[in-house]
């Protein structure tokens, strides 16, 4: 069974009491000791202020003396208590000069243990085992923290993702129709509420049967997703929403458009699907794939249902299909019967 030793730092400038110490902690069975003759030396192996942990050395005990020359023993305790990397690792001091005001300061620095010397060898062994027990401890939780943390994180991301799926439409990658009852009731009520106007467009292509039967659902799968990011392509203001409506039928939110502004628009897309130039030699609008477009705005009133702007528009977009097809119907639009 391999058994990882703890690591366990000695800082002493008496060569006599680190290799006693040294020699106490070997026969306990700790086999992994570096050891300083000042604070200096133990400062230049720490490294402290590290951004990055993992650089950090790694330790699980320090034994400290405290009357050393130059920073003492305190002081050290204090530098690596006020290390984010190095706080975790227990000190205990060790000392000659064993008096209240020594052991207040020691704890005041962050020492969790103090002996007297000369130490009881048998005392120092039981202090360092509960010490490193205690680091131990330290150590599990700390690592189930950083777990729990990171699945947290996952989580959130998984959750980001999943909101955004379930708003999406799985086969052209637009917004669905469950994100557009959201959204457009959403800019129904801002509308109402600033008495500004919204537009509605109801896009749906045109012969899209024949052209399934005739090229097989696949292509005609590839032609949805052609159209739709060619109608997401033809949206400017960052406001305005697509959404596949169902089917081979998608729908536009304009907000704060009148219906003239919404009859530009619809001609613009009109024209941009019909300039893809997918061929259709089964369509009796054109020898390409093409839409008909029904829009309609109104200014919301109070007691007003957002449905009546969806009836509106689906009446214009039946309007369009009455006519020849490949062509825009809005209200207030002169080329559309009322
Ligand atoms: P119109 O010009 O009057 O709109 O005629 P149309 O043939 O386009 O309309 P109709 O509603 O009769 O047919 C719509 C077709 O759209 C029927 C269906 O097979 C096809 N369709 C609906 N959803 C999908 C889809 O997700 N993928 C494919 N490939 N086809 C679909
Ligand atoms: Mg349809
Ligand atoms: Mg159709």
């Amino acid at each position: 069974m391999t058994v990882i030793s703890p690591k366990i730092m000695v800082v002493d400038d008496s060569r006599l009491a680190r290799a006693s110490l040294e020699e106490l902690l070997r026969r306990e069975g700790y086999q992994d000791i570096v050891q300083f003759d000042s604070s200096q030396a133990a400062l230049e192996y720490l490294g402290l202020g590290r951004p990055d942990c993992a650089l950090a050395p790694h330790l699980d005990l320090i034994l400290l003396d405290i009357v050393m020359e130059g920073l003492d023993g305190i002081g050290l305790c204090r530098r690596v208590k006020d290390d984010k990397c190095l706080r975790h690792a227990p000190v205990i001091m060790l000392t000659a000069q064993d008096s209240s005001d020594r052991l207040r300061q020691a704890f005041q620095a962050g020492a969790m243990d103090y002996i007297a010397k000369p130490y009881r060898e048998e005392e120092l062994a039981l202090r360092v085992r509960s010490a490193l027990t205690l680091k131990a401890e330290i150590d599990r939780r700390r690592a189930r923290e950083a777990d729990l943390k990171d699945t947290a994180q996952k989580l959130a991301v998984l959750g980001r993702k999943l909101r955004q799926l379930s708003n999406l439409d799985g086969l052209t990658g637009i917004s669905n129709r469950r994100y557009f009852d959201e959204a457009f009731r959403r800019e129904w009520r801002r509308a109402l509420r600033q008495g500004h106007a919204l537009a509605v467009l109801m896009i749906d292509i045109d012969y899209f049967k024949p052209y399934n039967d005739y090229y097989g659902h696949a292509q005609g799968d590839e032609c949805l997703k052609r159209v739709a990011r060619r109608l997401q392509e033809g949206l400017r203001r960052p406001g305005d929403l697509l959404a596949r409506y169902g089917g081979e039928e998608f729908v536009v939110v304009l907000p704060d458009t009148q219906a003239q502004g919404a009859q530009v628009v619809a001609e613009s897309l009109r024209r941009s699907v019909e300039h893809l130039g997918l061929p259709h030699p089964q369509s009796s609008a054109g020898s390409v794939v093409t839409v008909s477009i029904g829009g309609a705005a109104v200014t919301p009133q109070e007691g007003q249902a957002e449905q009546e702007l969806l009836s509106l528009a689906d009446r214009a977009l039946f309007r369009a299909k009455g006519m020849s097809r490949n062509c825009v119907c809005c209200r207030q639009s002169d080329s559309c019967p009322a």
